[in-house]
């Protein structure tokens, strides 16, 4: 006999929303590894003990991890989805009756309590906390790198660069403007003590972009391979290779400097909160120039598995700089002649001269001397006498160059593509492909958020069974 569904008339229920929320749900498991008491401790300083008591920032973070987690990127259609949904309700400790905060809220709190106390950033530190006690950690050998996520700008809004000024973007009175030339002044003033800090978002490339977003002018107006140009943020992962757990996250301009900028603030950051430095770094060439190089190899004493950015080599059958044998002893060059290459051929007290405003060193053979060799015409065919240069930090260089050969550098090129699955996981699970928020701050906010999102589902992944143990035994 087909069945009919009644509505019931009963007034009184008796309901367990704990016997609701499926066994293997997602956020039972992620639930196991937030911990408000934490967060609350934190912002602690932040309030007030008298006046009517807040709504819980606990409560405000469980949400926005329900929102990355599960893809809901409107913090409108978030507020629904918690009041609808059993288990949101039950991962939010609202029970049934409680009531679910305004959307409002969370920019109140964004930009109140929450950015004064940087506790997003300690939420995220929690998390990698979290990941090396339950062993996801190696600290063996990290991977970098960096995705362009679409910023909250439009094209039609934009001005050219040349029109944009400062003091009209102040005038304007935006936020994101405001937060832009504050990073600046305030990246400008430490720029003494760190340059890698102030390329971040400031003058981290002497080139001007086309367009400037008047909404959003920290936004880069760049392109990805084989796209339409757009404006841009990137964000920045540092990523152990052991089970890919992000162990920092940077937000940047979507500039190649910035980029690389972003790799050492995140090593250094990694090493003095977490006491880890990796013995090897992989990354792809546009982490291979000198500079970054020398900063790896003779500050940091990491394994640099990076192709090296190299022009010295020559496809025209002429010698290139790997065919002379370089003699540290003696500073010189050794041609395939056999004759002496040198930088000077007198003593000059300036230890400087010589160099090009990269750094860079000439050395040179005597004209006199190439005049009559033999091989001439595959070495200066148009010059009088040859040279070659040598670019700064090229001992850095040259030992990098030694690794690619390695087969530790094959494994470690395979482990690096953990860091783009992440970034592919990261556009299509939590949906970041396009910004909400604007400007510097909101940039940093929303890639932290979603890279809390991914490491405690990683941690749900891999993990859920260890803590549940735990609390048996
Ligand atoms: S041309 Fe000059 S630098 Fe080149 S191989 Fe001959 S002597 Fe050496």
């Amino acid at each position: 006999m087909m069945g009919r569904q009644e509505a019931s008339a009963q007034l009184f229920y008796d309901f367990d929303l704990e016997r609701h929320v499926p066994a293997n749900h997602m956020l039972r498991e992620i639930d196991l590894f937030l911990n408000g008491d934490d967060l609350r401790e934190a912002l602690r300083p932040f309030y007030s003990h008298l006046g009517r008591p807040s709504i819980d920032p606990e409560l405000i973070i469980r949400m926005l991890v329900i929102g990355y987690v599960m893809g809901i990127r409107s913090e409108r259609r978030l507020c629904d989805e918690v009041h609808l949904n059993l288990a949101y309700r039950w991962f939010c400790r609202l029970g049934l009756e409680g009531d679910v905060p305004d959307h409002s809220t969370f920019s109140r709190y964004r930009h109140g309590k929450f950015r004064d106390s940087g506790l997003l950033r300690q939420v995220f530190e929690a998390t990698v906390e979290r990941c090396m006690k339950e062993d996801l950690v190696s600290g063996e050998g990290f991977a970098v790198d960096a995705s362009l996520i679409s910023a909250d700008a439009n094209k039609v809004r934009s001005i050219a660069a040349e029109d944009w000024s400062s003091e009209a973007a102040r005038e304007a009175g935006n936020r994101a403007a405001h937060e832009y030339l504050e990073t600046l002044d305030g990246e400008r003033r430490s720029a003494t003590g760190s340059r890698d800090c102030a390329n971040a978002f400031g003058a981290a490339s002497p080139v001007q972009p086309k367009f400037v977003a008047k909404s959003d002018p920290a936004a880069q107006w760049t392109r990805a391979e084989e796209s339409r140009p757009y404006f841009a943020y990137a964000t920045n992962y540092l990523i152990d290779t052991k089970s890919a757990v992000i162990m920092d996250v940077e937000a940047t301009r979507a500039i190649r400097q910035a980029e690389v900028g972003a790799s050492r603030t995140m090593l250094d950051r990694t090493e003095k909160r977490f006491g880890i430095r990796p013995d090897w770094l992989a990354a792809d060439t546009a982490y291979g120039n000198a500079e970054n190089l020398g900063w790896l190899v003779e500050k940091r004493s990491i394994i640099p598995f990076i192709p090296v950015i190299d022009k010295s080599e020559r496809t025209d059958g002429t010698f290139s700089r790997s065919d002379f044998e370089w003699d540290e002893k003696n500073d010189l060059y050794i041609c395939p002649e056999g004759h002496a290459l040198k930088q000077f051929r007198r003593n000059y007290s300036d230890p400087a001269r010589g160099q090009d405003t990269g750094g860079r060193k000439k050395y040179r053979a005597l004209k006199a001397t190439c005049q009559v060799c033999p091989s001439k015409e595959i070495c200066c065919p148009k010059a009088d006498a040859r040279y070659v240069t040598r670019e700064p930090h090229e001992e850095a260089r040259e030992f990098a160059r030694e690794c690619r050969k390695t087969r530790a550098y094959k494994v470690s090129r395979d482990k690096r593509k953990k860091v783009e699955m992440l970034f592919a996981h990261l556009k299509r699970i939590p949906g970041l492909t396009r910004l909400r928020l604007r400007g510097p701050n909101g940039a940093k906010d929303e890639f932290l958020l979603a890279a809390i999102a991914q490491n405690l589902r990683k941690l749900a992944k891999l993990r859920p069974r260890s803590i549940k143990q735990e609390a048996a035994a």
